[in-house]
């Protein structure tokens, strides 16, 4: 096919015929994309992306859930590049390491809470939950219980998209009758989803059952089957479920008594995106056993993620010395991603994003919840800089509008021909923006993304 490939310099235009003519996009309907191919982004500054016909937009989705220094920052560019010209590439397997990935082990021991002093370096949030799953098996067999392999995870939770992290996660639209999961040794409990909890049931009751459950299906499954639970903090893409107050520490307290290791997927949560470095411990003051992260680690400059966890693992799983953990990526410790995330850090200290992501996030946080007044919004709600607004049919019953409606993407239609990107997932339109964003940039936000919902319940009237 050589027509467009063989021009020079290739228009917006021949781009975007490229990209539809070749490639296959993560979760695309066929059908759209044939019909619309995609968006072709070609720049991007702070908050700020520019598409290749030179419009911009304000992006509140941060990349995807990622950007959090914001883009076109030079310094990460020439950390990247003088990395790359001293040693673009070492692997770390067995007995080889890199100096970039030995300094930012040791400055994750650093910012990780409790004794949480090791990591296992991953290409991204879905190999660090994958591996992170072997290792509760791992540990739990040198603990001499060889059956107490099985993850507890939660309905519309997002892990990843290999074999075992897609298993994990179970949001509706990931199950498609197309693949197959693994199932054996894998379950999950309901979604802990105050806004959509049995009607008269508080807060407060909703989150006992929710306790009862996981107690439950210990008593019936046995606990020495159940080596580990699985949480996002705060679930990210199943909907930006903030769980019922109380919640998570009460799952890691059960979890404590039945010796199942407690996995945090922080790989949305972390680095700065609710103000702290890790949230498990100093939003919702829970000490994981391990940490998955990925995403903010890197501002999304370069793939990379880890498997954080603590050096009671470690002891165990080295008893004896003899032992290996056969998990490993050949871009794990990558030299030049290393050095990009110990810049990534340096910039995050230096100029306290993780204290503009708490004063701004409260900010855009109370400034979204306004639109919670609108006809069309049944719900608004996050903390801080990962927030959604959940658009409803009927306020009262909370009943969704038909799939057809199509409103959520029509609302990011609108806001982005308004110059705002919001991303739409499902009856939601999700916002994740940079940590560097301001109060007037929350206002542009807030103002848009009215407009985009105005405009469209006019239309849907
Ligand atoms: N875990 C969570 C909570 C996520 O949100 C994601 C991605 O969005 C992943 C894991 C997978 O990360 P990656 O896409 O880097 O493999």
């Amino acid at each position: 096919m050589p027509s467009v490939l063989a021009l020079n310099t290739p228009s917006p235009a021949d781009l975007w015929a490229m990209d539809r003519e070749h490639a296959l996009h993560p979760w695309t309907q066929f059908g759209t994309f044939e019909r619309e191919g995609a968006l072709v982004i070609s720049k991007g500054e702070g908050c700020w992306l520019w598409d290749a016909d030179g419009r911009r937009y304000f992006d509140s989705v941060g990349g995807l859930w990622c950007t959090n220094i914001g883009l076109g920052r030079r310094e990460m560019a020439l950390a990247m590049a003088d990395q790359a010209e001293r040693l673009a590439f070492s692997n770390t397997f067995v007995d080889m390491t890199n100096e970039p990935s030995a300094r930012l082990a040791a400055k994750l021991a650093e910012l990780t809470p409790g004794d949480l002093n090791r990591v296992h370096f991953t290409t991204g949030g879905s190999t660090a939950v994958d591996s992170a799953a072997r290792m509760v098996g791992f540990y739990q067999h040198a603990m001499g219980r060889p059956k107490k392999q099985g993850i507890v995870a939660r309905d519309h939770s997002y892990h990843g998209s290999t074999y075992l992290s897609q298993s994990i996660g179970k949001r509706p639209g990931d199950r498609v009758e197309e693949f197959r999961y693994k199932t054996d040794g894998i379950w999950h409990l309901s979604v802990p989803n105050p806004y959509r909890r049995p009607a008269k049931m508080t807060e407060a009751a909703f989150c006992d059952w929710l306790i009862a459950e996981f107690e439950a299906l210990i008593a019936k499954v046995g606990a020495d089957r159940i080596g580990g639970f699985i949480a996002e903090p705060i679930q990210a893409s199943g909907g930006v479920i903030v769980p019922p107050e109380g919640y998570l520490k009460r799952m890691w307290e059960v979890c404590q008594r039945h010796d199942i290791l407690f996995i945090a997927d922080e790989v949305v949560t972390s680095f700065g995106r609710l103000g702290h470095w890790f949230a498990s411990w100093d939003e919702f003051g829970v000490q994981p056993d391990i940490i998955c992260t990925a995403k903010g680690l890197t501002s999304g400059y370069v793939p990379m993620g880890a498997v954080l966890f603590s050096d009671r693992i470690w002891d165990v799983m080295a008893e004896g010395g003899a032992r290996w953990f056969s998990s490993g990526y050949t871009y794990a410790g990558h030299p030049v991603a290393s050095a990009v995330a110990l810049k990534n850090i340096e910039i995050m200290e230096r100029e306290d994003l993780l204290g503009n992501a708490t004063k701004v996030g409260a900010y855009f946080e109370a400034r979204m919840k306004e639109l919670a007044a609108m006809p069309l919004v049944g719900d608004v709600r996050g903390k801080k800089l990962m927030v959604c607004v959940e658009n409803v049919a009927d306020k009262e019953t909370k009943a969704v509008l038909p799939d057809e409606a199509n409103e959520s993407k029509r609302i990011s239609n609108a806001a982005e021909a308004m110059g705002l990107m919001v991303r739409p997932m499902g009856h939601l339109n999700v916002m994740s923006p940079p940590l560097v964003i301001t109060e007037a940039q929350a206002d542009f936000v807030a103002e848009v993304l009215e407009r985009a919902i105005r405009q469209v319940t006019d239309e849907l009237v």
